[in-house]
């Protein structure tokens, strides 16, 4: 029997694993007795501690078979659409294991922040339970007047979201940024132009072209190759930001469990007078209440009424 040593999965390719080790990347696959059985998830991804027991072969092919995999402490994940795992169970496919906290960029102008897309993440990030969730507001160079946007983000720093201000371009925030990041592994993502690649390029050279060559890559793939990596930090930690990641959204959060996921609605919930109070147009309504005086902002409610809507509409078929 080879050597048996822990690592991190920081690539999966096609039934290939790519394990970080004190020894260094190790190529593996899995233990047949490991993939015999029906999973409902997937058994390996991005993230996951395994256990890996080396084979003697050369160091360019295949050079261990994981053995074992940690328990999980969280996954990122999506629901397969049922046509592309060919039967009618509902399989989770893991976007990335473990991941200790979100960062979700947006623009400050250039293109101008899309909240609603930005609540969308949140409740996914929710749902994960990430323990750290931070907003990334780049190209603050292109706007003349901060405070704007500074009064814009301002909801999301009240309710508990840390806003990093910053611009690739001047520098300005990128030590900040980069200290966020040491250490940690990071969904670090958004919506494309909106200079995701270029901070990380402003953090360690190469270090955004790399991360967006996995996404590329991704993104050209056929579906039945499924490719994701995260790609480590020169400091320590870890960053990915897989197509997978962007297309993160709460389409399997049932309605009813969406308020939940608004961190400044779940803690109102339990004073509505209905248990299955909606925050619609019951009476009693400690979430409308709140909205009433301010305690809950506009833009965020009207935003859980529209995701919910949607979330009924999927849930119709
Ligand atoms: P990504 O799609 O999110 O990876 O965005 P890119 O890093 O490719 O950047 C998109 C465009 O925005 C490029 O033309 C960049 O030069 C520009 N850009 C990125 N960061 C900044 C910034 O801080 N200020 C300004 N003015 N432009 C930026
Ligand atoms: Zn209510």
């Amino acid at each position: 029997m080879g050597e048996q040593l822990t690592g991190l999965v920081i690539r999966t390719q096609s039934g290939f694993f790519t394990v970080d080790t004190l020894q260094g990347p190790i190529v593996c696959q899995l233990r047949g007795r490991l993939k015999e059985e029906y999973q409902e998830t997937d058994l390996v991804a991005i993230g996951d501690r395994v256990t890996v027991e080396r084979l003697e072969t050369g160091a360019d092919t295949v050079g261990g078979v994981i053995v074992a995999v940690a328990e999980r402490e969280r996954v990122l994940s999506r629901v397969a659409p049922r046509s592309a795992v060919g039967t009618s169970k509902e399989r989770e496919q893991v976007i990335i294991a473990n991941p200790d906290q979100a960062i979700f960029v947006f623009a400050a102008a250039q293109p101008g922040p899309h909240l609603r897309m930005l609540d969308r993440f949140l409740v996914a990030a929710e749902k994960a339970a990430i323990p750290a969730i931070r907003i990334c507001v780049n190209k603050i160079d292109l706007v003349p007047d901060l405070a704007a946007t500074r009064a814009l983000f301002a909801e999301y720093e009240r309710i508990g979201y840390p806003v990093l201000y910053v611009s690739a371009k001047t520098g300005v925030g990128i030590a900040a940024l980069h200290d966020v990041l040491v250490g940690k592994i990071s969904v670090f993502t958004g919506p494309s132009g909106v200079g995701k690649t270029s901070l990380l390029n402003a953090i360690e050279p190469d270090l955004g072209r790399r991360v967006s060559a996995v996404s590329t890559a991704t993104t050209k793939g056929r579906h039945t190759t499924r490719y994701s990596e995260m790609v480590p930090l020169a400091d320590g930690g870890y960053v990915a930001d897989t197509p997978g990641i962007r297309a993160i959204s709460p389409w399997d959060v049932e309605p009813h469990e969406l308020d939940g996921y608004y961190i400044e609605i779940a803690p109102l919930v339990a004073d509505c007078k209905f248990p299955d109070c909606t925050h619609t147009h019951e009476p009693g309504c400690a979430v409308r209440a709140a909205v009433e005086r301010g305690a809950v902002s506009a833009e965020r409610y009207d935003s859980y009424l529209r995701l919910r809507e949607m979330l009924e509409e999927e849930y119709v078929y």
